[in-house]
């Protein structure tokens, strides 16, 4: 099935000359965006890394049965006395996959391995480190609980219940937990594909020959390592100079093969800023004024139905504007719940005084101490800094002095899933 088709206005902010809070923008993406990819059910083994499109519930208890958690020998906890607990044999013994079908008769014991289901008759397990075993008896201390070693069926999960909700992307431990309640298929998303395209006539590819005006392309590998670090499909759309008519068919060619853009350079409203030119008249553009640094003017809008995000050219505030901005709703497109990064307050190891109206987000890392230290430049050319950092510091939108050991949030890039 087709999901619905966006809306042209679907990026559109709040009119007029101010600048848009960054909290705000983000709602009104949560508010406007959804999934645009179909679904396909895939095998278990197959889904690491996709989003599951219907809720999953377990169809079997994990454990299925009451089982034993350790080697040693279970009886009825009815049949103890206090001090010292003789309990004979019984000449059977159960194993994981090799169950006693018998029963242990009252005041007996039997031989019981991990994982044994508790053949009837057992309710409580001691280990076998705890007794002493002569001939056909055993001996150990009183003082055991009724139900010790053993794990009740259904104390992980129990049959019926829900275990993963739709919008949930599939992690290892996920995979594994679908595996043990005998889940063989899940329904999941399709790959959402997100294009990546640079512009600007002074970009050549990386690798080559440059002269000394011209500028090698850092935005399109790294955009298209971080698209693939998200699990999502990394369309490479190459790179096109400042020329409306090729930026044109450049992104007429990127709408039959993607779901998604992202484009970077030219995304301001100057002379040489086509991308959004070329957005406003034959497309849609919604001009972001976000009050935020870095940034500076994101383009936004649609290009025959798929959504473009038109990044700043300078590497920084291009990744910045992907990870704040463009993680999160194409985690949408790609039917994920939206997912804010989670950070942590912790003591800055930094001095610095912020002005009041914008957020700021810093390269950051921990210290020895545990403490965030910023990157010696803000400048947003500064490529090596992002290397230098493990995360981005945020410095909410008024005014702050900060001085060292005060508490500021730190959000790993993990946080971002890099
Ligand atoms: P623009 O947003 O087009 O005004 O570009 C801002 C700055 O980013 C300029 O210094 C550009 O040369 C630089 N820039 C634009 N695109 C890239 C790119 N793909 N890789 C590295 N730098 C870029
Ligand atoms: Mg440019």
């Amino acid at each position: 099935m087709q999901p619905p088709n966006l809306k042209n206005d679907c990026f559109a902010l709040p009119p007029g000359v101010h600048w848009t809070p960054v909290d705000e923008a983000l709602d009104l993406l949560r508010q406007r965006l959804q999934p645009v990819v179909t679904s396909e059910s895939l095998p278990v083994g197959l889904a690491a890394g996709r989003v599951l499109a219907e809720g999953v519930t377990a169809r079997r208890s994990n454990p299925p049965t009451a089982n034993s958690a350790v080697d040693g020998y279970g009886f009825a906890h009815a049949a103890l006395g206090k001090g010292v607990q003789i309990l004979p044999l019984i000449s059977a013994r159960a194993a994981a996959g090799q169950a006693f079908d018998g029963e242990v008769p009252l005041g007996s014991a039997i031989r019981i391995l991990t994982g044994a289901r508790l053949p009837i008759g057992v309710d409580t397990v001691v280990l076998e480190e705890d007794v002493t075993l002569q001939d056909v008896r055993i001996a150990f201390h009183d003082g055991l609980k009724k139900g010790a070693n053993t794990r009740a069926a259904g104390e992980d999960v129990k049959k019926g219940g829900v275990i993963l909700d739709a919008g949930h992307r599939l992690q290892p431990q996920d995979i594994a937990l679908l595996a043990a309640v005998g889940v063989g298929q899940v329904s999941v998303f399709r790959h959402l594909r997100v294009g990546v395209l640079s512009t600007g006539d002074e970009i050549v590819p990386p690798g080559g020959d440059a002269s000394d005006t011209q500028i090698y392309d850092a935005n399109r590998p790294m955009l298209l390592a971080v698209l693939a670090r998200w699990g999502l499909e990394a369309v490479d759309l190459g790179h096109v100079g400042d020329d409306r008519a090729r930026l044109k068919a450049a992104l007429d060619q990127a709408a039959e093969r993607t779901d998604a853009i992202l484009t970077s350079g030219g995304a301001s409203a100057g002379d040489e800023d086509h991308m959004s030119a070329i957005l406003n008249t034959q497309g849609t553009l919604h001009s972001w004024r976000i009050a935020m640094k870095p940034g500076r003017p994101l383009a936004l809008g649609m290009w025959n139905g798929v959504p473009v995000f038109g990044l700043p050219g300078n590497p920084v505030a291009a990744f910045v504007c992907t990870l704040i901005f463009a993680r999160p709703a194409l985690g949408v497109l790609a039917g994920r719940i939206w997912q804010p990064p989670v950070g942590y307050l912790l003591p800055a190891a930094f001095s610095k005084s912020k002005k009041e109206g914008r957020r700021e987000y810093l390269r950051a890392r921990l210290d020895a101490d545990g403490r965030v230290e910023v990157y010696h430049s803000e400048g947003s050319g500064r490529i090596a800094g992002l290397g230098w950092a493990d995360g981005l510091v945020e410095l909410a939108d008024d005014a702050r002095d900060i001085n060292p050991d005060d508490a500021v949030r730190y959000y790993p890039y993990g946080a971002f899933d890099l």
